[in-house]
């Protein structure tokens, strides 16, 4: 959540590092702001959208350099103007951006108050320069240091002053920061995405590390101990040219189409790690697969899988319940599923998995992340860049890669999943002819989504369908939607039935959860219920259907994921929602 980013090196700041922010708005904020050095400190901010605010105030304007800007998601403090970062010292000297938490501001502001220092916000984050300033005696570096060591909670920072306005200082514990290199000028950023148009080469910093950037290059100490750390530079295979619309209306949109290319290549990539990935599930004795919203749904499929094919009992868990729930020992094995690599509470459980004693491996999509860095083995998703806030190609790949990993365990197993192999190679062609119903499934989201709440059912492997189904429905259209088990219906909900609660069934192609879900079908038009079937296979009767390839029922989640991807976003463009940057949510949820 939120965006920093910083700028050193012989252009004016303002343009690149409104550039740069522009390229983080996908995470969800709701104001912005930026400070400059050009002899004096220039800082702009305001509530809003970026490009409001540049209308307002002429953000990449400003000269001079460095600079660092911020996109908000407030956290402590009302959304106004003073609470907007950059936030200044009493002297207008020194400036910070922050991303994440200061838990003990509270205790630091009354200090720094009774010293005399002069609040000009209600933000958890303007003790920061006050402090930096309380500790200044000549070194901006040493006052950060020192400042920080006062600090409980979570950051990512840039400071800046005119004292020393040749260097940024950038820190972090638990929220994302990366420096992108150039050629005698330096960025930093929450995300990679934000400079890759200016330089692939990247060096994520690690928790409890600080860096000292310069328009030459950067050295890296810890804040601990001020002892300088030995990095390495990743060269990022993404291009810039990914993260552009190419004529579709939507990021997600375009996204939703990629998916029978990006699931191809899921399908090929990085075996090696896959392997090693069913082995350490293998050689485990218990296993959770952790995650939260579209990953943990990811995880909950992949339980069939690995117990249906590979006849072992993995355990999908919400990753701010692992902490509660799980039994971590030498013995378990815990899976941290997430996109970007920085989910708080995906991060947390791992962190904390490794402090009992567990094994940890993670299954990610972004380059160079916090997950990348903290799992003892990293299966890259490779799905590419994923700008629209809700998940869809990512969902996909991930799924086949749990898919591989649940084959890949069986055959180290003796299972035989010779046939099943065989047809997941056709995945890509069956996606791509799910994809060319998209008109059809715009009119059924036109013609039946038509009142307030709907219910989202499916049965063994598609239970989990359920759920992300109803999940996409109501991010992107605000729409109210439930998922659950098809079996569960008539332990209780079923009594909501009405024609003012709307169902949407997924039927597989073949099988025992066929009849069972074409029952519970009738059940609910039985109390007058309308039924929209997303069926594979043959065509089902109902109010509306949705008839997909006929697959077997352990692809059919992979299958049925672009179906109500589309369908969510059909109803959510029908109500003129903001499909690619919801209300009140962002792309990584950075914060707990
Ligand atoms: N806690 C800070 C605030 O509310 C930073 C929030 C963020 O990460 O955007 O201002």
């Amino acid at each position: 959540m939120c965006g920093i980013v910083g700028y050193i090196g012989g252009r004016n700041a303002g343009e690149v590092v409104l550039q740069g922010l522009k390229r983080l708005e996908y995470r969800g904020y709701d104001s912005c702001g930026i400070a400059c050095i050009n002899r004096g400190l220039v800082v702009k901010k305001d509530v809003g959208e970026i490009d409001e605010i540049e209308a307002r105030h002429r953000l990449s304007r400003i000269a001079g350099s460095p600079g660092i800007g911020h996109t908000r998601w407030a956290t402590h403090g009302g959304v106004t103007k003073e609470n907007a970062h950059p936030h200044v010292d009493c002297s207008g000297e020194i400036a910070v951006v922050h991303n994440g938490i200061i838990s003990n501001h509270e205790e630091l502001r009354r200090k720094l108050e009774a010293r005399g220092h002069v609040f000009a916000s209600s933000t958890d984050t303007e003790v920061l320069p006050h402090l930096i300033e309380e500790h200044y005696r000549g070194s901006l570096e040493e006052a950060v240091r020192r400042a920080l060591a006062e600090v409980e909670g979570t950051y990512a920072v840039l400071v800046i002053s005119t004292r020393e306005p040749e260097k940024i200082i950038a820190a972090r514990r638990e929220s994302p920061l990366v420096i992108g290199m150039g050629e005698g000028e330096m960025f930093i950023a929450s995300d990679i995405f934000s400079f890759l148009r200016h330089t692939r080469r990247a060096l994520p910093l690690d928790d409890g590390e600080y860096a000292l950037v310069t328009r030459g290059g950067c050295v890296v100490k810890s804040l601990a101990t001020g002892e300088v750390k030995r990095k390495r530079v990743i060269e990022v295979e993404w291009s810039d040219e990914e993260a552009r619309k190419e004529g579709y209306p939507h990021f997600m949109l375009k996204e939703i189409h990629e998916q029978p290319s990006t699931v191809a290549s899921a399908l090929k990539i990085y075996p090696e790690d896959v392997a090693r990935l069913a082995e350490m599930i293998s050689g485990a004795e218990r296993v959770y697969l952790t995650g939260a919203g579209t990953s943990l749904h990811a995880a909950m499929v992949a339980e069939y899988w690995f117990a249906q094919l590979a006849d072992k009992l993995v355990i999908a868990i919400d990753s701010s319940e692992l902490r509660n729930k799980g039994v971590l020992d030498a013995g378990t094995l815990v899976v941290g599923i997430t996109q970007s690599g920085e989910t708080y509470d995906t991060l947390a459980a791992l962190r904390y998995a490794k402090q009992r004693g567990a094994k940890t491996a993670a299954i990610v999509n972004v380059i160079g992340s916090t997950a990348t860095r903290i799992a003892e083995h990293v299966l890259m998703q490779g799905s590419g860049i994923e700008i629209a806030v809700c998940a869809t190609k990512t969902y996909t790949s991930q799924l086949t890669l749990l898919l591989r990993t649940a084959l890949e365990l069986a055959k180290l197993r003796g299972g035989d999943v010779e046939a099943l192999e065989a047809e997941v190679g056709s995945l890509p062609g069956k996606l791509a002819r799910v994809l060319e119903l998209e008109q059809e499934i715009k009119r059924v989201a036109e013609q039946h989504f038509d009142v307030s709440n709907y219910l989202f059912i499916g049965k063994g492997i598609n239970y989990p369908t359920a759920l992300e189904g109803a999940l996409k429905l109501k991010e992107i259209s605000y729409l109210h939607a439930e998922g659950m088990s098809s079996g569960m219906l008539k332990h209780g909900t079923i009594s909501l039935i009405d024609e003012n609660m709307h169902t949407v069934a997924f039927v597989p192609a073949q099988g025992e959860n066929r009849k069972r879900i074409m029952s519970n079908i009738q059940e609910v038009r039985a109390r007058e219920g309308r039924v929209i079937a997303i069926a594979s296979g043959e065509p089902v009767a109902g109010d509306a259907c949705i008839a997909l390839p006929s697959c077997s029922e352990e692809l059919s989640p992979i299958i049925f994921a672009p179906a109500f991807q589309l369908l969510a976003y059909h109803v959510a463009l029908k109500l003129g929602r903001n499909v690619d940057k919801p209300r009140a949510l962002a792309k990584s949820v950075t914060v707990e």
